[in-house]
């Protein structure tokens, strides 16, 4: 069931669009301020955010400025100025696409469904090119990286990482067959390499693995320690 999330004001509007998407098995959230949608973020990855550009708190754009750095999530707009540029900057913002009010609830309906099948399409087809230039990150069966969820998971199934870890593996999934030493590993994972240390990758390289081991053994050992050097990922 794919979740959605609206972030709109006008009470109406959005049982309208409620009403809609739930009828056709979305399982939708509500928010009225655009603080409360960003919060959202913090708990939880929805499949698509629809969000209207007038809401009390900073508007829609800045909404969707704010989602974009550290979300890749689909965007539907919501706007009543349906001035050309307004729609421009909305699409220029990263968005998939725009509506401008008022409109038909079935015709929202219809484009997320389209955003979506675009999305699961353009997933299908990294899977089958791997390294493809549109989806740059490796993965296979084993271990699967969705950047814009920020998520890996192992033989299908999520991985409960801490942000260190997750940042580790990615960085190693992203290049298999690279040895990276253990600086490289800290400042590109760490914000602040300087207060760590060597050790530090050492031991969230074991709680990683211990983790990849609860799922899969053939996983844990992808993560290959090269004494002397450093580590590598290798299928
Ligand atoms: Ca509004």
């Amino acid at each position: 069931m794919p979740s959605i999330l609206i972030v709109e004001d006008e009470r109406p509007i959005a049982d309208t669009l409620i009403y809609a998407l739930e009828t056709e098995n979305f399982s939708v959230t509500h928010l009225s301020t655009a603080q409360e949608g960003l919060t959202h973020f913090d708990s939880h990855t929805p499949d698509l955010a629809v969000l209207d550009i007038g809401l009390p708190d900073f508007n829609g754009f800045d909404l969707c400025r704010k989602i974009r750095t550290f979300s890749e999530v689909p965007i539907l707009f919501l706007t009543a100025r349906d001035s050309e540029i307004d729609q421009v900057l909305g699409l220029e913002l990263g968005a998939d696409d725009y509506v401008t009010k008022p409109f038909s609830p079935r015709t929202v309906v219809a484009r997320i469904r389209a955003i979506l099948r675009r999305g699961s399409a353009a997933h299908q087809s990294s899977a089958a090119h791997p390294g493809s230039a549109a989806h740059p990150e490796p993965s296979s069966e084993l271990l699967h990286h969705q950047a814009d969820r920020m998520s890996i998971s192992c033989s299908g199934q999520p991985l409960d990482l801490t942000a260190h870890e997750y940042k580790l593996l990615a960085i190693l999934l992203a290049q298999p067959g690279r040895v990276f030493t253990r600086e490289q590993l800290l400042e590109q994972a760490w914000e602040d390499p300087g207060s760590a240390m060597d050790r530090t990758i050492d031991a969230h390289i074991k709680t990683l693995r211990a983790k990849l081991r609860k799922v899969s053994e053939e996983a844990a050992e992808t993560i290959q320690t090269r004494r002397g050097l450093g580590y590598t990922l290798l299928f």
